[in-house]
């Protein structure tokens, strides 16, 4: 059912009122004569609800705050009077710690509330500047969100020259209600909104940020860029992994995952926003350019190329196309028109070369030079560009001659650029959402259906660590634990004695590497504390005390276990890798990898990825390090398998998502070599705080796709499905679905006729997150023939502690009692996810739904806004 966002009376109010103090100053009094200018009533209020201007009138969904703070709470319950259930509070000057206060308050009251600390908003297509971002800019389906209010000022102004329309712009203040994540909601719903551009800070609630945003950049490009980017200083940490994730990295990693691209300058925020602005972008990364010289066109390839753009050679048929209209000329792409191109070769030669297959998108640049027809150029470039069925943007270089031609070109929605390096930038940004969204597309299990874990093993070694107080575990434990997860390791024996050293040895053969055991030494290596290649009885003998002394003299402090012994693995082919993974405390666990060694923080060779991965998440990890390279055919070395390299960090994910325990792990180094992969060195610290049985994966900040869900089900009659959580590859199967409903059972369900889901819905109703909302299946047949025979989901409301429920069941399944199966199973899942109520909407007349409701304990009332709905909704906290 699609009912209104919840935050449509903010931003797009029937009515409004903008309530001032005594003394407004100057910008509050311009604010109430610019609302005059605003296609919804509006009107001007004092603090004792008398009308200054407009009709003071009914139905007022939205009030604008300018008073001073001491009024402010006054104002708040006057909006309530008024019947407003939304604020935005543009008081000036603040006091932030008033605003945890003020939230407090609009919350009791029931309004939602932007700010403080905000400049307001901006909603161009109602011509409402709800604020004082600067001047109204045009409509259009841009929206540009900042957590800095001056920003977007800065972006309109830059922007204002050319025709960039807006569909919402927002300055998100200090989001002591309203925050960046119900904005991103809110646009991912929002009809006019087809791209959004973000300025971010900092957020508080990593996994709220994500699940938004995941679910707005699955439907439209979402372009971010990031401030407040200087590095927190490295952690001082008890592995590697704690010092290799910055906060900036970990923003970079967050906004990658979730689909959004991430941009580096704030002057790339206006050329992407033109580049959106223009309308549909390129989906690919295949570029060809057109110059009338080689020095513009050089700059344009090389730009590309920092972009890791591809300028592919043109076709065949093009080229054939192109040697007409340019006889004797070279034809290459970049293409090089010449000094003495005319407006006929800029027209022709665009239109072959964006018909080529082989190219996603065209950059036609222009540098002025004496004796040049620009104005022909431009007027014969306008002329073609709405007929190429392609991205054309152009690089009109120069300013003050080429800008006014640059405006014929803006006018016919090609975007334009006054340097190759923005131009190119600005591509590459829209292609790169491309590309970010096959990465947001995954939904990886929490098991990967490999050999399965030794789960139960793996708690009861760490429960028996942390009741022995033991928050550090050594290099065996934690090579056991790697175990239980069908990690390999170097088989490790412990000595106390020198005898046993030399039992070991005999057990082990040679080479071997000894080691000191001691849970307190962070790098063993740096205290004199490791051997390598030890090849003989008699270097036992002499390195057994020599390690022991070295120990002792650099940490006399620590306790010291005795030696461990293990087979050396050499060769020279072997590579070291490192697997690493840290907890932040917003974004909770996080996954490194990259070069290993005793070099890790210097060789600045790692990246970093959020559990859950899957086998194309890892391949995708790997791909990103410069190590990837040494693992194909290297200097001599063969070629190492990618596959069993991606299956260990899928097992390391799968650690991650079952042992919320894991506060931090180094598993340094995996050596690769052409027999495989082994962990020789591995260190985990435990967080005991966790306790001793918390919640299944609340701990991260991406859910893993839920497989404890799936079960059978038998009818009655006999026929069996399967019940599951929905996922991706389900899209096909839920539109035919949807398809074969009959008229009446698809209109008791979106009550509309629609006779298919609309791509946009397809993907927001299978490709969920699995924290906001919960969809469950009821499946039949298996394969190919699987078919989907009922469904249900929940959606959590705004307040995140009750949701709204959606039920639905294929024709010939109805009265087999999958309906009360799949109810009980979501309620299931809402209770276990700690939810208190659960609520819906159901058709007066369908009368099969209430008797169900009914029978599953749910109370019923007849919707006071519309007496052919019901609301039915169960407490789950009772019983
Ligand atoms: P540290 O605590 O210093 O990280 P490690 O156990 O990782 O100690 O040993 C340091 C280095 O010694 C490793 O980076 C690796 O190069 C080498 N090394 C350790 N164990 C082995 C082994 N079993 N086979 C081959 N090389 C090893
Ligand atoms: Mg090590």
């Amino acid at each position: 059912m699609e009912l209104r966002h919840y935050l449509h009376t903010l931003f797009e109010p029937a009515a409004l009122a903008l309530i001032v103090d005594d003394a407004p100053p100057a910008w509050v009094r311009q604010l109430g004569a610019d609302l005059a200018n605003a296609r919804v009533p509006a009107s001007v209020l004092r603090l004792d609800g008398t009308a200054l201007s407009g009709t003071g009138g009914p139905g007022i969904e939205l009030a604008l705050v300018a008073v001073a703070a001491p009024q402010v709470a006054a104002a708040l319950a006057l909006a309530r009077r008024l019947g407003a259930s939304a604020v935005t509070l543009l008081t000036d000057g603040a006091d932030p710690a008033d605003a945890p206060q003020w939230a407090a308050l609009a919350e009791r009251l029931g309004l939602r509330l932007l700010g403080p600390g905000t400049l307001g908003f901006v909603r161009p297509s109602i011509g409402l500047n709800a604020g004082r971002t600067g001047a109204m800019p045009a409509a259009g389906q841009v929206a540009l969100v900042s957590q800095s209010g001056v920003l977007n000022g800065a972006v309109l102004d830059w922007v204002a020259d050319y025709s960039v329309g807006f569909s919402l712009v927002v300055s998100l203040g200090a989001e002591a209600g309203v925050d960046l994540a119900q904005v991103l909601d809110y646009l991912s719903s929002d009809a006019q909104t087809r791209s959004v551009v973000v300025y971010l800070e900092a957020v508080t609630d990593a996994r709220r940020f994500m699940s938004a945003l995941r679910a707005l950049a699955l439907v439209k490009p979402v372009i971010v860029l990031k401030g407040h980017r200087d590095d927190r200083a490295p952690r001082r940490s008890l592995t590697h992994s704690g010092a290799v994730c910055s906060a900036d990295a970990l923003y970079s990693a967050a906004l990658r995952r979730a689909g959004a691209v991430q941009i580096g300058l704030f002057t790339q925020m206006f050329t992407a926003a033109r580049i959106l602005a223009s309308g549909p972008g390129p989906l690919g990364t295949r570029l060809a350019v057109i110059a009338n010289g080689h020095g513009p066109a050089a700059l344009a390839a090389d730009q590309a190329g920092f972009q890791a753009l591809r300028l592919p050679d043109l076709a065949e048929v093009t080229l054939a196309a192109l040697a007409r209209t340019l006889p004797g000329r070279a034809l290459a792409n970049p293409l090089n028109l010449g000094v003495d191109a005319t407006p006929e070769h800029f027209a022709q030669s665009l239109v072959a070369v964006a018909a080529d297959p082989g190219i996603d998108g065209v950059l036609v640049m222009l540098a002025p030079h004496g004796g040049l027809d620009a104005e022909g150029i431009t007027r014969r470039v306008a002329e073609v560009a709405g007929g190429l069925h392609k991205p054309l943007f152009a690089c009109w270089m120069g300013d003050r001659a080429m800008r006014p031609l640059a405006h014929v070109l803006d006018a016919c929605g090609v975007p334009v650029y006054p340097v190759p390096e923005a131009a190119i930038d600005a591509w590459a940004t829209v292609a790169r959402f491309h590309q970010n969204q096959r990465l947001l597309q995954q939904t990886p299990r929490p098991l990967s259906g490999g050999q399965a874990p030794d789960l139960a093993g793996a708690r009861a070694l760490i429960a028996a660590a942390l009741a022995a107080g033991q928050t550090v575990l050594d290099e065996r434990q934690s090579k056991a634990l790697l175990q239980a997860f069908r990690i390999g390791v170097t088989r490790t024996l412990l000595a106390r004695t020198l005898t046993q050293a030399l039992e070991a040895a005999r057990t082990l053969g040679f080479p071997l590497v000894m080691k000191v055991s001691a849970a307190g030494i962070v790098h063993k290596s740096e205290v004199g504390g490791v051997v390598l290649n030890v090849r003989s009885e008699a270097e036992v003998r002499e390195q057994y005390p020599r390690i022991l002394r070295a120990v002792a003299d650099a940490q006399p402090q620590i306790a010291i276990d005795g030696i461990t012994l293990q087979p050396m693995r050499q060769g020279r082919h072997a590579r070291e890798l490192y697997v690493g993974v840290f907890r932040d405390p917003l974004f909770g666990p996080v996954m490194a990898f990259g070069a290993g060694g005793t070099r890790v923080e210097l060789l600045r060779d790692t990246t970093l990825e959020f559990p859950p991965l899957n086998g194309f998440l890892a391949g995708r990890m790997i791909e990103r390090t410069r190590v990837a390279d040494t693992l194909a055919d290297f200097q001599g070395a063969p070629a190492i398998d990618p596959q069993p390299l991606q299956a260990l960090l899928v097992a390391v994910s799968e650690m991650v998502c079952e042992l919320p325990w894991i506060a931090q792990m180094d598993i340094n180094p995996v050596i690769a070599d052409e027999h495989g992969l082994v962990a020789v060195d591995a260190r985990v610290v435990l967080d005991g705080s966790v306790g001793a049985a918390p919640p299944r994966h609340a701990h991260l900040a991406i859910m893993p796709y839920p497989s404890h869900l799936t079960r059978g089900y038998q009818a009655p009659g006999g026929r069996t499905c399967t019940l599951r959580a929905i996922q991706a590859e389900d899209a096909d199967r839920l539109q035919a679905f949807i398809r074969a409903l009959s008229a009446e059972s698809r209109y008791y369900r979106f009550l509309s006729v629609l006779a298919e889901l609309p791509q946009r819905m397809l993907i927001r109703y299978t490709q969920i997150d699995y924290d906001r909302e919960l969809a469950l299946v009821a499946v039949q047949g298996a394969g190919e023939d699987e078919r989907i025979v009922g469904v249900v989901r929940y959606l959590l409301n705004p307040d995140r502690v009750s949701c709204e429920f959606a039920v639905a069941i294929a024709d010939d399944w109805q009265g087999e009692r999958l309906g009360a199966t799949l109810m009980r199973a979501i309620v299931d899942a809402a209770r276990l996810k700690g939810l208190q109520r659960i609520e819906g909407y159901v058709l007066a007349t369908n009368s099969r739904m209430l008797g169900l409701m009914s029978f599953l304990g749910f109370t019923r009332v007849t919707d006071p806004q519309d007496p052919t709905l019901r609301r039915v909704w169960l407490d789950l906290t009772a019983g």
